[in-house]
C-alpha cells in the first residue's frame, strides 16, 4: 500500500519551525502555570478570554469543556451553542470508526480504494460527496482515511454497520438521527453526517468528551482513531488547527443544511492547556471546516498568550 505523502511546508525552513516550537513551548509552560488548577476562576477567565479573542469579528459559535471534570470552561454565543442545530458532516466519522473498530466490523488494516468521486442518490435527491483529499487512486486504511476524511472509506464503513447499530452508536454519544435509516443510501448519508441528523455545538462537545475518555483508556484497537485525529491536524484535512509544539487532535466538517444553498463548517477536537485536556468545538455559519480549524488554532495560540 502506498503511504500518503505528508505536507512538507516548502516555504518554511526547519530553523523557523524549531524557533516557533521553542517559543510555543515557552508560552505553554507559562499557560500551564496559570492553569495549574483548571477549576479556578482565574484559569476559566483566561480560557474564556482566549476563545473570545479567537472568535472575535466572526459569526462562529464555540465551546471549550474540560475533559476530566466536564466543566464548561468557555463559550461564545452560548445560546446558539445549544439551540442551533445543523448537519454535522465529517465530525461524526471518528465516532463511527471507534464503534466499528470495537465491534471488529473494520480492522485497522482494512483498506478501501478511493478514486475521490462519490455520488449517493436517495429518492429524487443526488448527493455529490467527492473527497477533497489531494490523493486519488489510493487505498486508505483506517488511520489515513480519518486523517484525510475519505468519504469513500466511510461510505463503505457505513455498509458494514447494521441499521440499528448506526442509531445506537449515535445514542451512545448522546446524539440522535432524525429518523432511522431506511436504506443503504440513507445509512451512508447518516454516517457521512450530511442527511438524517442535526447536532448542536454543545452536543458535539459532549460527544467528543466521551470519545476522549474512550481513547484515553482504549486498547490498541482504537489506535487508528487516536492517531488519525492527530494526523488530521499534523498533515490532514484539519491542518489549519496545527500549532507547533502543541498536541491537538481533531476533525473538520463541512455540510449544508436542508434547503440551504450555503455550507457551514465545524472543527471538533481536543488539545492540552498545560496538563489539562480540553475539548473544543467550533461551528462556523456560512463557512467550511478548514476555516473552523483555523479558529481553533487561533484559540490555542491565544491561550499561550493569556
Ligand atoms: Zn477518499
Amino acid at each position: 500500500m502506498r503511504v500518503p505523502k505528508k505536507n512538507c511546508h516548502p516555504d518554511r525552513s526547519e530553523a523557523k519551525w524549531r524557533d516557533l516550537r521553542l517559543e510555543a513551548r515557552k508560552r505553554i509552560y507559562i499557560a500551564a502555570l496559570l492553569l495549574f488548577s483548571p477549576m479556578t476562576s482565574a484559569a476559566k477567565t483566561s480560557v474564556q478570554a482566549a476563545l473570545s479573542s479567537a472568535l472575535r469579528a466572526t459569526s462562529a459559535v464555540g465551546i471549550v469543556v474540560d475533559v476530566s471534570s466536564g466543566q464548561l470552561l468557555a463559550a461564545v454565543k452560548a445560546a446558539e451553542a445549544t439551540s442551533q442545530l445543523s448537519a454535522p458532516g465529517s465530525i461524526l466519522k471518528p465516532l463511527f470508526l471507534a464503534a466499528a473498530l470495537e465491534q471488529r466490523e473494520v480492522l485497522p488494516q482494512t483498506t478501501v480504494f478511493c478514486r475521490r468521486s462519490l455520488h449517493i442518490t436517495d429518492g429524487t435527491q443526488e448527493w455529490n460527496l467527492a473527497c477533497t483529499h489531494p490523493q486519488s487512486n489510493l487505498a486508505f486504511a483506517a488511520r489515513e482515511a480519518l486523517a484525510y476524511s475519505c468519504n469513500r472509506y466511510f461510505a463503505e464503513l457505513a455498509d458494514r454497520i447494521p441499521p440499528p447499530q448506526a442509531t445506537e452508536i449515535l445514542e451512545h454519544f448522546g446524539l440522535a438521527s432524525l429518523h432511522p435509516p431506511q436504506s443503504r443510501e440513507q445509512k451512508e448519508l447518516l454516517v457521512l453526517g450530511v442527511a438524517g441528523i442535526t447536532v448542536s455545538t454543545s452536543q458535539m462537545a459532549s460527544a467528543y468528551r466521551k470519545l476522549a475518555f474512550q481513547l484515553n483508556r482504549a486498547p490498541a484497537a482504537l489506535d487508528p482513531v487516536r492517531q488519525g485525529l492527530k494526523d488530521s491536524v499534523i498533515y490532514g484535512m484539519a491542518h489549519n488547527a496545527a500549532v507547533p509544539g502543541v498536541e491537538i487532535a481533531g476533525k473538520t466538517g463541512t455540510a449544508s443544511d436542508a434547503g440551504k444553498a450555503w455550507s457551514h463548517g465545524w472543527f471538533a477536537g481536543t488539545g492540552y492547556l498545560g496538563d489539562e485536556e480540553v475539548v473544543i468545538v467550533i461551528y462556523l455559519p456560512r463557512g467550511n471546516g478548514a476555516d473552523a480549524a483555523r479558529l481553533a488554532q487561533h484559540f490555542f495560540l491565544a491561550t499561550a498568550t493569556q
